[in-house]
């Protein structure tokens, strides 16, 4: 004959079973170690569907579709309804709205004077964590900058090019990829030393093939030309994650559809790579792609049953043919004002939802690993 449990088994089964939704819970609600941030500069909801749709002939194609968590970014400036990326870049990086062309500082006179404000890399740096920057632009422009260095004019490269090698927490970006190679050259030129010398100094090793991170506690890869994203990327990652404290990489990829093929075609690379890199990171790690704002793109035509390339190169090829006045694909080489989408996955990425301002992305990212701003 069965002998039914006596109570105290009941019991422990009951208790057990709530430890084991507690441990469930705990894991959920754990903190994130890293935080990824994809940039698509200027990639706007039009670009990134007509990206996904000229490379696949599918709607909402891309790996950014599937993303758990999505919301739409205001991108407004402090003083200006379209912004640029500078002011578009300190709102994410510090949680403060600036005005344009300012790099993570605010106006704080009327004599034009500026105030720093703490970026989400120096939090980072300053907690130990490792940090990087990886981007197809060049890496004094205004995106990366807004990371690591604090000017009243995104212009001032020389000033960018000295914040870059002299940081007010910890010892500033650990892995540095991008463009922009010349422009150090004559920079440290000005200063009666050379871009080897001085990121020599500051411990990096230099080079122009991102083949030269593994391995490398400090790297600095500037080049004037186009690398495969992937294995930058890849090497990055598995560089800034020997660091039992956790990372911060920012990775920012060009979206601009005033060459529409490059910019369209950038979409389809960025997108890739958080694919890939969805694929490699851990857990606690938080993954977020969004836009510094939006361009004007617009998709005004095509046919299903034709690939969408070919009817727009068909358009592209006639007489009078312009950017702005395609049917199938047309640009008007600008900013837009509407909100960008934001994607993210994660801990912490249940915060990205509805509609929210850019200064928002900034609070997620400190509340998933669980710091607090400065007062
Ligand atoms: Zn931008």
């Amino acid at each position: 004959m069965m002998r039914s449990p006596s109570t105290k088994c009941r019991l422990a089964s009951v208790v057990a079973g709530m430890m084991l939704a507690c441990s469930a819970i705990a894991v959920q609600a754990q903190e994130a170690r890293n935080v990824i941030l994809f940039l698509g500069d200027a990639g706007g909801v039009p670009t990134l569907s007509a990206g996904g749709i000229m490379a696949h002939d599918r709607p909402q194609s891309l790996f950014i579709h599937s993303m758990p968590n999505m919301g739409l970014s205001d991108t407004s400036a402090l003083n200006n309804w379209v912004t640029d990326s500078g002011a578009g870049m300190t709102a994410i990086m510090t949680g403060q709205k600036t005005n344009g062309s300012m790099i993570s500082v605010l106006p704080s006179g009327a004599d034009g004077a500026v105030t720093p404000v703490k970026t989400f890399l120096e939090y980072a740096e300053e907690k130990g964590l490792s940090t990087g920057i990886v981007t197809n632009m060049k890496i004094w422009d205004a995106t990366p900058a807004a990371c690591y260095a604090h000017v009243a004019s995104r212009k001032n490269q020389d000033e960018i090019f000295k914040q870059m090698l002299a940081p007010r927490f910890g010892d500033g970006v650990d892995i540095l990829i991008g463009k922009g190679r010349s422009d150090a050259i004559a920079s440290f030129a000005k200063r009666q030393t050379t871009a080897e010398q001085a990121f020599a100094q500051a411990s990096y090793m230099f080079g122009d093939d991102p083949a030269i991170v593994r391995g490398a506690k400090r790297a600095a890869v500037l080049r004037d030309s186009d690398f495969a994203p992937i294995p930058a990327v890849e090497a990055t990652i598995a560089q800034l994650a020997r660091n039992p404290k956790g990372y911060f990489l920012m990775v920012e990829w060009d979206m601009h559809t005033d060459n529409l093929a490059n910019g369209l075609k950038h979409v389809v690379e960025m997108d890739d790579m958080i694919r890939r890199v969805s694929a490699v990171a851990g857990k606690d790690t938080l993954i977020l792609f969004t836009a510094d704002h939006s361009f004007g793109l617009r998709m005004g035509g095509g046919k299903r049953s034709t690939p969408l390339a070919e009817q727009y190169a068909t358009e592209a090829a006639k007489p009078g043919a312009t950017l702005a006045n395609n049917p199938i694909i047309s640009v008007e080489d600008g900013h837009t004002g509407e909100e960008v989408i934001t994607t993210a996955s994660g801990p912490g990425s249940e915060k990205v939802r509805g509609f929210f301002a850019n200064t928002k992305l900034f609070d997620i990212m400190m509340a998933a690993v669980g710091w607090t701003k400065d007062k």
